[in-house]
C-alpha cells in the first residue's frame, strides 16, 4: 500500500492511469448494478406485498409466497446473452476490449450487444480520471472517484426506471456526512446544513407544486439525492446545483426535442440532471461561486 502511495507521488501518471483502469472495471460492474438493482427492488416489493396482503390470485390457504425462485443479486446468476442464454465467459467480460474484439456481437448467436455497456465503462473511466486530476494525488481524489461511481449508477437507473434507489442515495448521504468529520471536502456544519437544506428545499417545492397543480413533479428519491449532494458540497453549493441542473435540463431537453424532432412532452426524470450538476459542483464549486460573484458585484 505504501509502495503504491509513494509511486503515485513520484509518478502522478501512474496514479491517474490506475484510476482509469480500475474505473473501467468498476464501470463494468456498474452496468450490472444499473440493470439488476431495479429488478432486485421490484422483486422485494412483490415479496413484501404478498407478505402483507397475501397472493391475490390464489386462495390464501395455499402458501405460495415461500416458493423461492433462484437467487438474483449483484453476483448471481452469471451474466448471459438475453438472446440465446449463452453464458458470458471471463474473456468476453473484459471492459471495452471484449466489446471491440467481439465487434459488439454475442460470441455465440451474434445478437448485437448494446453500445450502452462500453459507453458506461468508458464514461466511468473518463469521469473518474477527470475528477482525480482535479484533486491531484490526494485522498480527496479517491473519495471523488467513489462519489462519481455512485452518481453514474443513479443517473442510469433513473433514466431507465425513473427510480433513485435508497440503497444508493442513503449510503452516499452517510458517506458525505462522515467525510465532513475529517473535513475531506467541507466541514461538518456545512455538510449537515447542506444535507438538511438539500432534502427540505426539494421537499417544499414538491408539496407547493402538488398543492398548486395536484401533480407530482418529482419523487422522494430526488430529495434524498439532493440531500446527499448537500453533504458533499455544503449548503453553499446547493444554489449552484439547482442552477446547473436547470441549465443541464434545458440543454438536454432542447437536444432531445431536436433529435426526436417532435414537440411531444416526454417525462424526463430529474435525477440525472441533479447527478451531473452535483458532480460538476463538487469539482468546481469555488470557481463557479467566484465567477458568479465577479459577475454580479
Ligand atoms: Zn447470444
Amino acid at each position: 500500500m505504501e509502495a503504491i502511495v509513494t509511486l503515485s507521488q513520484i509518478y502522478p501518471a501512474f496514479f491517474y492511469g490506475a484510476v482509469f483502469v480500475v474505473s473501467l472495471m468498476v464501470g463494468s460492474f456498474l452496468n450490472v448494478v444499473i440493470y439488476r438493482l431495479p429488478i432486485m427492488m421490484e422483486r422485494s416489493w412483490k415479496n413484501e406485498f404478498q407478505h402483507y396482503f397475501g397472493d391475490t390470485e390464489n386462495n390464501n390457504d395455499i402458501p405460495t409466497t415461500n416458493v423461492q425462485i433462484e437467487p438474483f443479486n449483484l453476483v448471481k446468476p452469471d451474466s448471459t446473452c438475453p438472446q440465446c442464454g449463452h453464458r458470458i465467459r471471463a474473456w468476453e467480460n473484459i471492459p471495452l476490449l471484449s466489446y471491440l474484439v467481439l465487434k459488439g456481437k454475442c460470441a455465440s448467436c451474434e445478437a448485437p450487444i448494446s453500445i450502452r455497456y462500453p459507453f458506461v465503462e468508458l464514461l466511468t473511466a473518463i469521469a473518474c480520471t477527470f475528477a482525480a486530476f482535479r484533486f491531484g494525488v490526494t485522498p480527496q481524489a479517491l473519495w471523488a472517484v467513489l462519489f462519481t461511481y455512485v452518481l453514474i449508477a443513479l443517473l442510469f437507473i433513473d433514466l431507465d426506471k425513473m427510480l433513485l434507489p435508497d440503497q444508493l442515495t442513503l449510503p452516499l448521504l452517510w458517506l458525505g456526512l462522515l467525510l465532513s468529520t475529517q473535513e475531506v471536502f467541507i466541514g461538518t456544519t456545512d455538510a449537515i446544513i447542506g444535507a438538511a437544506a438539500g432534502y427540505l428545499s426539494l421537499w417544499s417545492v414538491y408539496w407547493l407544486f402538488k398543492l398548486a397543480t395536484g401533480k407530482e413533479g418529482m419523487g422522494y428519491g430526488d430529495f434524498k439525492l439532493l440531500g446527499a449532494l448537500g453533504a458533499f458540497i455544503g449548503w453553499q453549493g446547493l444554489p449552484v446545483v439547482i442552477l446547473l441542473s436547470s441549465f443541464v435540463g434545458a440543454v438536454a431537453g432542447l437536444l432531445i426535442m431536436f433529435i426526436q424532432n417532435k414537440g411531444k412532452s416526454l417525462a424526463i426524470p430529474f435525477g440525472p440532471y441533479l447527478a451531473v450538476a452535483g458532480w460538476i459542483t463538487l469539482l468546481y464549486k469555488d470557481s463557479i461561486i467566484l465567477a458568479y460573484l465577479n459577475l454580479v458585484l
